[in-house]
This record gives C-alpha cells, structure tokens and sequence, in this order.
C-alpha cells in the first residue's frame, strides 16, 4: 500500500486540475454552461489528485492509533504522514509542533485556549473573524495598521505577547508584510502566528523564513475537502496548556477517581478519533503542489488576476476595494455604483452558470472600512476569487457578464 501521488508532475494550463471544473450547471432560461467558479477564496475545488488519493484509501480508514488490525495501521501512517506533509509544506522547524485541527478556525482557538496567563494580544481589525474574535476576553489591542504595531506593543503589559497577522486578505487579496510585522514583534518580545488560510493555497509559506512563531492553515481553501487543517508553531505554550477537548486521545492515564495525565505530544489537543481522510487530502494536497512548484502556479494566478482586475476596471460604475495597494493574490472584491452586490451575485449566477460571492466575508470591520473609504454606501460587496480551477475564459466571462448586467440591470 503505497498511497503515492496519483498525478504529473507540472500543473495543466489547459484543463483545471481540480474536480468538477467545467461541469455544466442550469441557467434560468433553461440552458446549460459550464461553470465558471469564481469563489476559491471561500473554498476551492478539490484536486483530482485529492480526490484519487481520498478514493484509495477509503476501503481502509479506521481509528488511528488505537488498533492493531491492517486498517487502524494504514491510518495511523496516513495520518502521522500527514501530519508530516503538513510540517514540509509549511517549511516548520524541527521543534514544532504540527496539530490537526478541523479548520483555520478551530486552529486559531486552540491557539487562543494556550496562550500562557497574561498574554496579550495584538489583532489587525481588518482581519477575518477567525483571526479577530478568538482573543476577545483576554488583553487584546486592535489595530488598523502596521505602523501602528510598535506603539500597540509599546503599550503592552509585561508578560507574554502575541501578534496575529494575515498572510493575505480574504477581502483584498493583499499580501499583508508580514516580514515587517515580526520584525517590530521581535524588538518587543512578541511571538507572531500567521493565518494562512488565503495565503497558503497561493504562495509558499515558510514559517522559518518568515521566522513567524505559529501558521495556521484550512484544508478546504488548499484544494482538499472540508473538516481538516492546522496549526504548526512553538510546542513549549501547547505543551504547557490544558487540552483543547478532554477526551479519548488526549489522555495517557485516567484514573479511578477521574483524575487524568495527559498526553505531551500534539495528541494532548486532538482528542476524539481524528479525521483521517481529511489528513490524508490536505497531505495529498501539499504534496502535489510541492511537487509542480510555485512558479508555474504564480505565474498562471498571477496573469489571471491582472487579466480580472485590468478588465473590472473598464466596467462602468465598479469600483474595486483596496487595502493598501499592495501585490496580491487573486481574490479581489467590487462594488458597482447603483447596484445592490447580492443582485449582481444572484444574477451572475443564474444567466451567467458564474459562482462569485456577495457579502462582509466575514470580516464586517474591515468590508465596512474599505466601502467607506471607496465612497460606497452600505456594508456589502461582491468578491470574485481565483485559483487552479480557472481559467482566462472564466475571468473574460465573468467580465462580459458584469459588462452586460450593469448596462441592461440585472
Ligand atoms: N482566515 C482567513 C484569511 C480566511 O479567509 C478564512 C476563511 O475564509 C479563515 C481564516 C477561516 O477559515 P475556516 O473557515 O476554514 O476556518
């Protein structure tokens, strides 16, 4: 059983390498197209390699470290594997820990559950919710951008602190510099954790090269399915911490009386038999994007994201929602002057077969913010977001699509 990389070597450019891309999906007027999925950012399609991968091992999940039959140990290398892909992937240390958790979420309340007593927190309120909201109830100081960071920890109590950064914006796409933030963090003895939700799935992340402390990442957005993703960084607070769920796994004793050792190791905060498929397609996932390289992956995002935003602009009335105007990755939100956002969404989508996402983003603060500072009334926008199940015709129709609804209303 060797469970290897079903797939090339290089990525495709003429056929999408994920599932589904091009299926046809209905239209209103009762014809077929194939769809145009714009919403990588929310999740991405999953790879075929994933899903070859998932496919081969499903005759043979069972619980992971808790049987001596064939099954429970295929799962156990799967999944101590994965966890091992993970820690390549992300360039961790040889000291980290690498958790499995079930999403970017989950990760980053772990995280926020083993801060040492004390710790403050330092939070960009532009942020997505799961990097804002975990902290609250602890020290937390927001802040709205990075020249503000060195006062934010200047301020800080004596004690342990963390950064939290993002690595790009689900609203923007913009490349947050992170090098700059752990640099300021260092000066004042602050550990960084880097969500990498939107960053990972587009460019390399190297927790050593970044010298970022933690790094967080979902399975979803990274082209494998639902249910799966991590948290890698420093084991010394994870270590120290109470479990993240009491439970079966985590302990390495129980007693009569109910009292438990835990176990040290990153089982501590995976109680709970753990989702070994998932583990296995995000692995997969890693390795497959490891094994093609970035460049080509850049490159091909990159000329589709100047090819999308070079003709959003020509569209009459949109205005395009920026941060700080920096390099990005392919998600890039809009709004159009006189035209209500889930309208426009609704409409690509059913005269159009175009999946594109209207909304906050879950991240109210800074949606709000970046409208205002557009001079566009409201709280909600559209996004449009790219990745490997595109190609430069989805980003033409969308571009036609939005041309002909704001002309002709939606
Ligand atoms: N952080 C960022 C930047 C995101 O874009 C997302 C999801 O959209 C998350 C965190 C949360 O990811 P998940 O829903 O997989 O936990």
């Amino acid at each position: 059983m060797t469970f290897a990389i079903p797939y090339a070597r290089t990525v495709p450019d003429a056929v999408p390498p994920v599932v589904g891309a091009g299926l046809p999906v209905p239209l209103v007027d009762g014809r077929e197209v194939p769809y145009a999925n714009l919403d990588h950012a929310a999740s991405a399609p999953c790879l075929r390699a994933v899903r070859d991968a998932v496919d081969e091992l499903l005759p043979f999940y069972a619980s992971v470290h808790r049987g001596a039959g064939f099954a429970s140990q295929v799962s156990t290398r799967v999944y101590e594997r994965a966890r091992a892909a993970v820690r390549s992937f992300v360039g961790a240390r040889d000291t980290d820990a690498v958790v499995l958790t079930r999403n970017t979420t989950d990760a980053l309340n772990l995280l926020a559950r083993a801060l040492p007593k004390g710790t403050s927190v330092v939070v960009f309120d532009t942020d997505h919710h799961a990097a804002l909201l975990p902290w609250r109830g602890r020290l937390v100081h927001r802040i709205s951008s990075v020249p503000e960071l060195e006062e934010a920890l200047t301020a800080c109590p004596t004690g342990p602190r963390l950064v939290v950064v993002t690595g790009a914006s689900n609203v923007t796409g913009e490349l947050w510099p992170v090098r700059s933030v752990v640099s300021t963090a260092r000066q004042h003895g602050a550990r960084v954790v880097l969500d990498a939700a939107q960053l990972a799935p587009h460019r390399p992340v190297d927790v050593r090269a970044l010298d970022v402390d933690y790094v967080v990442l979902s399975g979803h957005k990274l082209y494998a399915p639902f249910g799966v993703g991590a948290l890698v960084g420093r084991a010394d607070w994870l270590r120290a911490a109470p479990p993240y769920l009491a439970g079966g796994g985590a302990t390495r004793l129980v007693r009569d009386d109910l009292t438990v050792s835990w176990n040290e190791g990153v089982e501590r905060h995976e109680a709970g038999s753990p989702n070994v498929v998932g583990a296995h397609a995000l692995a997969v996932a890693c390795r497959t994007i490891q094994a093609w390289g970035w460049e080509s992956i850049v490159a091909h995002e990159r000329a589709m994201t100047e090819r999308l935003r070079t003709g959003l602009a020509g569209v009459p009335g949109l205005r395009e929602l920026s941060l700080f105007n920096g390099d990005r990755v392919g998600v890039v939100s809009f709004a159009v002057d006189g035209h209500d956002p889930g309208l426009l969404a609704a409409a690509l989508s059913a005269e159009h077969g175009i999946g594109v996402r209207d909304g906050a983003f879950c991240a109210h603060v800074a949606t709000r913010r970046l409208l205002a500072s557009a001079g566009v009334p409201g709280e909600r926008a559209l996004r449009a977001s790219l990745g490997l199940g595109n190609t430069v015709e989805h980003v033409d129709r969308l571009v036609a699509a939005l041309h002909t609804l704001v002309t002709d209303g939606p």
